[in-house]
């Protein structure tokens, strides 16, 4: 097992000179991966909205102060053809959400039946539903699920700022679950939700200290939805930002680490940056669950641009 982390040590790396930094998570980027490979994700949402959950950044809360969007679960031949359609568009991994606490035992058994379908095209799958029991890891395994995205969101100290209906104890419960049956896990966090650099700190420790760093490891920047808990609190800044994702790749040499949701407000310049400080994963699409995100075409010409090509697969 890697030597854990302290807290300390960590905000001494990322509060190190910024091109320091840069330069170091550079380094141990350059050591683990082609620094041109970007690995993409596709993210398909198989039901919307009405979620018990209380998270204060989603517009798919039915807690949140507005009418969450909501979709029942769409059919089987909608998710192969978005399948095929992202893997024709150069995405390795084609991820899969459902809003909700944990699955019934019907809209379980539907998406085991959906991952097998979809790997059969040749693609990683990777699935969030929530909570899961220990039948329904175990069957996940089974129906060969690649990735299972449970995100921490944010650190243990600023979690029930966020979150009220779960503790972070319960999401490492199933990430220890998951780990432990033999799937890899997908986990991160949001930046721009009020919380400290400290806090981001020790959001990036806590997933490095896990007894295995998920494989995938999701940094999205806060999109302000309206009517939402967050709708009104202040930009993160960009450095800020930079040096986070800088520090992921630091202490979790060898995860994919992702720019996700909030990218599309980014510019380019500033996505560069990213990817120099050790970010090689992001999605494609314009629609990231219920909240924008850059249109493919866009992103061809901006990888061009930058002498970037798509990995094959993770
Ligand atoms: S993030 Fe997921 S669990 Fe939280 S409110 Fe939205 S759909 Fe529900």
């Amino acid at each position: 097992m890697a030597e854990k982390i302290s807290f300390n040590d960590a905000l001494g790396i990322f509060n190190r000179p910024f091109f320091t930094l840069l330069y170091d998570a550079h380094t141990i980027h350059r050591n683990n991966f082609d620094e041109q490979l970007i690995q993409i994700s596709t993210l398909l949402s198989l039901k919307t909205g009405g979620c018990s959950e209380d998270c204060a950044y989603c517009a798919q809360s039915a807690k949140n102060g507005r009418k969450a969007p909501k979709q029942p679960m769409i059919s089987k031949d909608t998710v192969m053809e978005a399948a095929q359609k992202a893997k024709e568009n150069g995405s390795s991994r084609f991820c899969m959400s459902m809003s909700g606490r944990s699955p019934s035992d019907e809209e379980f058994e539907y998406v085991c039946d959906v991952i097998k379908s979809v790997k059969s095209l040749g693609l990683e799958t990777c699935v969030t539903l929530g909570f899961l029991s220990h039948d329904q890891v175990k069957k996940l395994k089974e129906a060969g699920l690649d990735y299972y995205n449970h995100n921490v969101d944010t650190s243990a100290d600023f979690y029930q700022n966020i979150v009220t209906t779960r503790s972070i104890d319960d999401r490492l419960n199933t990430i220890e679950m998951v780990q432990n049956a033999g799937i890899n896990v997908c986990s991160g966090g949001i930046i721009g939700m009020g919380e400290t650099n400290e806090d981001r700190v020790k959001m990036l420790v806590m997933l490095a200290n896990l007894p295995t760093p998920p494989l995938s490891v999701p940094i999205n920047r806060l999109v302000k939805i309206p009517c939402t808990p967050l709708e009104n609190v202040p930009d993160v800044d960009n450095f800020d930002f930079i040096r986070t994702i800088a520090l992921a790749r630091i202490l979790m040499p060898t995860s994919y680490v992702r720019l996700s949701a909030g990218r599309d407000s980014m510019s380019e310049e500033m996505q560069a940056l990213c990817f120099f400080a050790g970010a090689n994963s992001m999605f494609s699409g314009d629609k990231l669950l219920t909240v924008p995100n850059a249109p493919l075409p866009q992103d061809i010409t901006m990888m061009h641009k930058m002498n970037l090509k798509e990995a094959m697969c993770a």
